[in-house]
């Protein structure tokens, strides 16, 4: 059915002919009549990885297809949404070894951005708890994969962005747990340097990630809360919680209502929103005991968050810089704060080493910003990208709308190898994306 979709930051909006199928005989019968299509998950990729004239959609075939609770070894069909596994996992004592921020993704959409989460430099990506996976080729052939079979097709769906094929089922691993609640610690950070050596003296908790205030200048340049969390164990727990150790949150959730005028977001409100959010925490140090809900996904209980930044969408900017390159980081933060186009959340997070084909993280700090689209900024992240580079860093393709081929390719040294395992299997082209379109050019392919 032909209609108007776009991804997570709204931008860009496209018609497309959209195909939902439950079974698996159908999306074989529609590759193999189909040209110009790419798959497509729950629309969480911010910007343009989802896109194309022709897109088939997963979140219909969602089966779990085995699970063992003694092991924990689970296997689904890959449109199914981490929040559907988490429904099924967490009352057994298991989570997801990685889980972004939201859990409104399917596993597919893990595999193909391979994820990260808040504990990147302790558990590795998504694609680490990989054990196998089908995927289903341009010609209609289903072709098994993993760490140790057929690893070129492995390692280029890996964070390939769907453009090796349609991954159908997935075997992963899940981490054990023996409650469903974070400890969590919370510290004030005045300044980036503060938060840099915070992140450095608690870089053996398992889970960290810093909200940052990107607009403060002078000596609380990047003041910031470093949040850090460890699976809670049952004597971690209150009396009321010890009662009931894995019971999954209730589910509150309010729903953003229409689409903000551009104008209510400036300077002065993201400022208003730094300020009440840094000062809610009177304290330099609060550690609690929380569900996992506000501690990985905060955002999840607003739906539709992203209708607060208007009707013309928003770009989501995340890079990665290595770890010595402390100054990018400085330089990026001041470009910003100087611009006056604050972000309200901007989130720094730490990544431990990954030697991966096409993947995004490389040892160092990762920053996602927020932008609302509005004349100028396509020019001033270009400029951006200038400093990212130059300080030997990539940026992000699952959260990209804008970047220009260079860029990707001045960042990732193996595109030309991941480009060729794409042409073996894809050799006629068939699956591209309005982003591959941009970002290698239709020729390369
Ligand atoms: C609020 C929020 C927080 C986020 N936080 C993080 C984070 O902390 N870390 C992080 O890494 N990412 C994060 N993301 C990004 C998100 O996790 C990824 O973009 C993810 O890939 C989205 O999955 P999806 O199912 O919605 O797929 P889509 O957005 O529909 O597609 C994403 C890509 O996956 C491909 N794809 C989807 N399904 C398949 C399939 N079955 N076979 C082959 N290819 C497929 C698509 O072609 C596309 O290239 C966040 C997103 C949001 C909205």
């Amino acid at each position: 059915m032909k209609k108007e979709i776009s991804n997570w930051g709204n931008y860009p909006v496209m018609e497309s002919n959209e195909r939902n199928f439950s079974l698996l005989e159908d999306i074989q019968n529609y590759v193999r009549t189909t040209r110009d299509y790419i798959p497509r998950g729950n629309g969480r990729c911010y910007g343009d990885a989802s896109l194309a004239a022709n897109t088939i959609c997963t979140t219909r075939f969602d089966k779990i297809l085995s699970f063992d609770s003694g092991t924990g070894i689970f296997e689904c069909q890959s449109g199914i949404t981490l929040d559907q596994v988490l429904e099924v996992i967490v009352p057994k004592g298991w989570f997801l070894p990685v889980t972004p921020g939201t859990k409104f993704i399917t596993v597919g959409g893990a595999v193909a951005s391979d994820v990260h989460g808040k504990n990147h430099h302790i558990d590795g990506c998504f694609s680490h708890h990989v054990d196998e996976m089908d995927i289903l080729l341009a010609d209609g052939n289903l072709i098994t994969c993993g760490p140790g079979k057929e690893t070129d097709l492995f390692e280029a769906t890996c964070g390939g962005m769907g453009l090796t094929g349609l991954i159908t089922r997935i075997k992963f691993r899940l981490k054990k747990i023996e409650t469903a609640y974070i400890r969590q610690k919370q510290i004030k950070a005045a300044n980036l340097e503060e938060v840099l050596r915070l992140f450095e003296e608690y870089k053996d908790y398992t889970y960290s990630v810093a909200w940052i205030d990107c607009l403060k200048k002078g000596s609380g340049f990047g003041r910031s809360i470093l949040i850090l969390g460890e699976h809670a164990t049952a004597s971690d727990l209150n009396e009321q919680q010890q009662k009931a150790p894995l019971a999954l949150p209730k589910k509150k959730q309010i729903t953003f209502p229409f689409s903000l005028p551009s104008w209510v977001l400036n300077t002065f409100t993201v400022k208003a929103f730094n300020f009440l959010y840094y000062g809610k925490n009177f304290r330099k140090e609060i550690d609690n005991v929380v569900n996992y809900e506000p501690f990985f996904y905060p955002l999840d209980a607003i739906l539709h968050w992203n209708r607060g930044y208007g009707k013309k969408g928003f770009i989501q900017y995340q890079f990665v810089l290595p770890l010595e390159s402390r100054q990018g980081l400085i330089e990026i933060l001041q470009r910003i704060s100087d611009k006056g186009l604050g972000s309200f959340l901007a989130v720094l997070k730490i990544f431990g080493k990954q030697e991966s084909l096409i993947g995004f993280p490389m040892e160092g700090y990762t920053l996602a910003l927020d932008f609302p689209v509005r004349k100028g900024l396509f020019e001033f992240l270009d400029e951006l990208d200038k400093i990212v580079l130059q300080y030997g860093g990539r940026l992000y393709m699952s959260k990209d709308a804008r970047m220009r081929p260079d860029i990707l390719r001045a960042g990732y040294q193996h595109l030309p190898q991941f480009l060729s395992i794409v042409k073996k299997y894809n050799p006629e082209g068939k699956i591209h994306s309005v982003q591959s379109d941009r970002l290698f050019l239709k020729s390369d392919q």
